[in-house]
């Protein structure tokens, strides 16, 4: 069941479309982010169904009623930006109860209520402060309080932990879970950052030049990405352009490798182009070929240590590879040598142009 619905949203600004017939589906109680580079359409997509942008064609429905016409204030709406906009006038306590003052709430109960989503957002004591004694981290929950306190039908998160340091960004996401779990509230999470992407969402929606690429699930996109531009997104991969051989029996060719098997697929018929997707971490690097696995040779060009794991890339023909392979393995190697690189056909992903 849809709780809030897009449909056929275009956007222009003059001549240019920053979206163009986008259309979407969020069930209640998700959690859902935008995920895309710089430029695609995704913080214009949230400004349309907050209200402070309208769509140039499309609809924007929550529980099948249309949003047409409500200012922001009357869509029911929580919003955290990255630079938090609290009042720096106002304690913490205050801030919170901001939204709660402008729909009539009493000081007294409205700074009780307050008091409250401070301590969901683990800032039980830290009511009388104001903005500029709490950290970055502190201050974005204090706006993740505010933009709750009301019980929102939609919480929009615009790239809401951008400014915060590796750790901190961490704990926060493992925090807004929590939170966006406990009250159940529907939610939209805006990022270009899509580790983070994977780590929170019930689904991620891919933005790429105005238009949606795809809509799944983490897993389904890192194992089943439907285009090109997806697969090179999420995760990293290796992306080789062939011509399908034999459809049937799953064979396609690539000019520098050669002969590939693929998982076999009707996305694709014999005598057409395709690209194969193969993830670093499902290459083997050994010295010799390995039975039961389609073995190539590469030339190893470079080695980049992470301590537990390392990434090798390397030249098959003239095709680049990156192989990822545990700590271990790679003491077998060295630059400029040359080695096996193996898979298995099941591994080998195809995805139609
Ligand atoms: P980022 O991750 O950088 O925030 P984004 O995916 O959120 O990017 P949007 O901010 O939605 O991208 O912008 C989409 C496109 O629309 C961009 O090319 C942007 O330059 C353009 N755009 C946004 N606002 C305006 C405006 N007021 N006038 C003209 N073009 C605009």
């Amino acid at each position: 069941m849809s709780y809030l619905k897009l449909s056929g949203i275009s956007k222009s600004y003059g001549q240019f479309n920053a979206l163009e017939a986008v259309d979407l589906d969020i069930a209640k109680g998700e959690f859902v982010t935008f995920l895309g580079p710089s430029g695609s359409g995704k913080t214009t997509t949230l400004m349309i169904i907050a209200g402070f942008e309208s769509a140039t064609s499309g609809q924007v429905e929550i529980e099948n009623r249309s949003l047409f016409g409500l200012a922001p204030h009357q869509r029911n709406i929580g919003i955290v930006f990255q630079n938090y906009g609290l009042f720096p006038h106002k304690t913490a306590a205050q801030n919170v109860y901001f939204p709660l003052q402008m729909r009539g709430v009493k000081k007294a109960p409205g700074l009780r209520k307050a008091e409250e989503m401070l301590e969901l957002v683990g800032l039980k004591d830290f009511g009388h402060r104001h903005p500029k004694e709490l950290s970055g981290g502190q201050q974005q929950r204090v706006a993740l309080a505010r933009a709750l306190v009301f019980e929102p039908s939609l919480l929009l998160l615009d790239e809401p932990l951008g400014a915060l340091d590796k750790n901190l960004r961490e704990q926060m996401q493992i925090e807004i879970k929590r939170i966006q779990r406990a009250l159940g509230v529907t939610t939209i999470f805006v990022t270009h950052d899509q580790s983070e992407a994977m780590s929170m969402s019930d689904r991620i929606v891919v933005f790429e030049k105005g238009h949606i690429q795809q809509v799944a699930s983490p897993l389904e996109l890192y194992h089943r990405p439907q285009t090109r531009f997806v697969a090179g997104f999420i995760g990293e991969s290796n992306l080789i352009d062939v011509k399908i051989t034999d459809a049937a029996k799953g064979e396609a060719r690539n000019g520098a490798i050669g002969p590939i098997d693929y998982a076999v697929s009707d996305r694709a018929s014999t005598g057409s182009e395709a690209t194969l997707m193969i993830r670093p971490e499902h290459i083997k690097l050994s010295r010799n070929p390995v039975g039961g696995r389609q073995n190539v040779r590469m030339k190893v060009e470079t080695i980049v240590n992470y301590g537990d794991n390392a990434l090798v890339v390397g030249k098959v023909g003239d095709h680049t590879m990156r192989v990822r392979v545990l700590g271990a393995d790679v003491v077998i190697i060295q630059e400029n040598e040359e080695c096996c690189i193996s898979w298995q056909r099941d591994s080998v992903y195809l995805i139609a142009k």
